[in-house]
C-alpha cells in the first residue's frame, strides 16, 4: 500500500516541460528516492507532492485523499513535511525555537509567540519544548539547542532543518538533497539519521543527485531524465538498467 501516489503529473514552465505525465508510488514506510540529473525535474515533483505547486494535469493521493491542486497547508495537515534544497532558517533565532517554530502544525506556539517570547500558555510551550529537544537529540545536535542558528557549521545547519521537519512528526517526509554541500563521512552520518526517523515510522521521499548515496539508503527508487520516469525499482534493479547508466553518463559527459 503506497502512502503517496503520483499518476500522470504534468507541469510546464513557459517552453520547458519540467514533468511530462510522471508516476511515482512511495510505500508506507519505505525510504523511498527519486534520483535523477540535474534539470531532470526532481524539486518540480517535490514542489508539486507538497503543495507549493500546481500540476497543469496529473492526480496525487496522500492517504485516503485526494490532494493535486491543494495549497502547502492542507499537505502539512494532512501529514506532510519537508525540507528545502536551500537552507531556510530564521539565522537569529536559536536552534531550538527554530525547531519550535517548524513544530507549530497542530497546537504549538504561533511563530509571534516564540519571537516575541509570549508566556500565553505555559503547558504548550514546555510541551513544545520537549518535542522540539527529542527532534534535536535525534539528528544529534542537542547539545547546541540554545546556539544561534547562524552560528552552526554548515552540515549542522542541514541537520537543523532535518529536526524542523520531523519535530511535528509527520507522515511523510520530503527531502529535497539533504546532503548538499555535505562531504561523505556527513553525508553518511545523515543517511544514518534518515534510517532511524524511518524506523520511527515516518515514511521518507529523498530527492538527490549522488547515486552512490541513495543507493545505500533507499528501498525503492524512481529515476527522472528530461521530466520523464524512466526507470522504478529495488537500488540493484536501478544499478543494473541500461537507461539509467545511459542518462547519468550522459549527464556527466554533458558537464564536463
Ligand atoms: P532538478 O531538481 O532535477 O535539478 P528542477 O525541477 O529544478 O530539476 O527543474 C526542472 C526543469 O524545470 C529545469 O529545466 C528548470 O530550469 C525548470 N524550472 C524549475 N522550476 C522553474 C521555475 N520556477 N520557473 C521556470 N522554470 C523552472
Ligand atoms: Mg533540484
Amino acid at each position: 500500500m503506497s502512502l503517496l501516489q503520483a499518476r500522470g503529473v504534468q507541469k510546464r514552465f513557459g517552453g520547458v516541460i519540467a514533468l511530462d505525465g510522471v508516476d511515482l508510488d512511495v510505500p508506507a514506510g519505505s525510504i523511498s528516492a527519486v534520483i535523477g540529473p540535474n534539470g531532470s525535474g526532481k524539486t518540480t515533483l517535490l514542489n508539486i507532492l507538497s503543495g507549493a505547486y500546481k500540476p497543469d494535469a496529473g492526480a496525487i493521493r496522500f492517504g485516503a485523499q485526494d490532494m493535486a491542486g491543494s495549497p502547502p497547508r492542507r499537505f502539512a495537515r494532512a501529514g506532510l513535511a519537508r525540507s528545502f534544497q536551500n537552507i531556510r532558517l530564521f539565522s537569529g533565532l536559536s536552534v531550538l525555537d527554530n525547531v519550535r517554530v517548524g513544530a507549530m502544525r497542530g497546537g504549538g506556539p504561533s511563530l509571534l509567540s516564540v519571537l516575541l517570547n509570549l508566556p500565553a500558555n505555559r503547558a504548550a510551550e514546555a510541551a513544545s519544548r520537549e518535542m522540539a529537544l527529542a527532534a534535536l537529540q535525534k539528528v544529534g545536535i542537542a547539545d547546541r539547542a540554545d546556539a544561534p542558528a547562524a552560528s552552526l557549521p554548515y552540515a549542522q545547519q542541514r541537520l537543523l532543518e532535518l529536526a524542523r521537519a520531523i519535530a511535528a512528526r509527520p507522515r511523510l517526509l520530503l527531502l529535497d538533497e539533504p546532503a548538499a554541500g555535505m562531504n561523505m563521512t556527513e553525508a553518511m552520518a545523515l543517511m544514518d539519521i534518515v534510517r532511524r526517523v524511518r524506523d520511527d515510522g515516518i515514511t521518507v521521499l529523498l530527492v538527490e543527485h549522488n547515486m552512490r548515496l541513495v543507493m545505500q539508503v533507499s528501498d525503492h527508487l524512481t529515476v527522472l531524465d528530461f521530466g520523464r520516469r524512466i526507470a522504478t525499482g529495488t537500488p540493484a534493479e536501478i544499478r543494473a538498467n541500461p537507461a539509467v547508466i545511459a542518462a547519468y553518463l550522459g549527464s556527466k559527459a554533458a558537464h564536463a
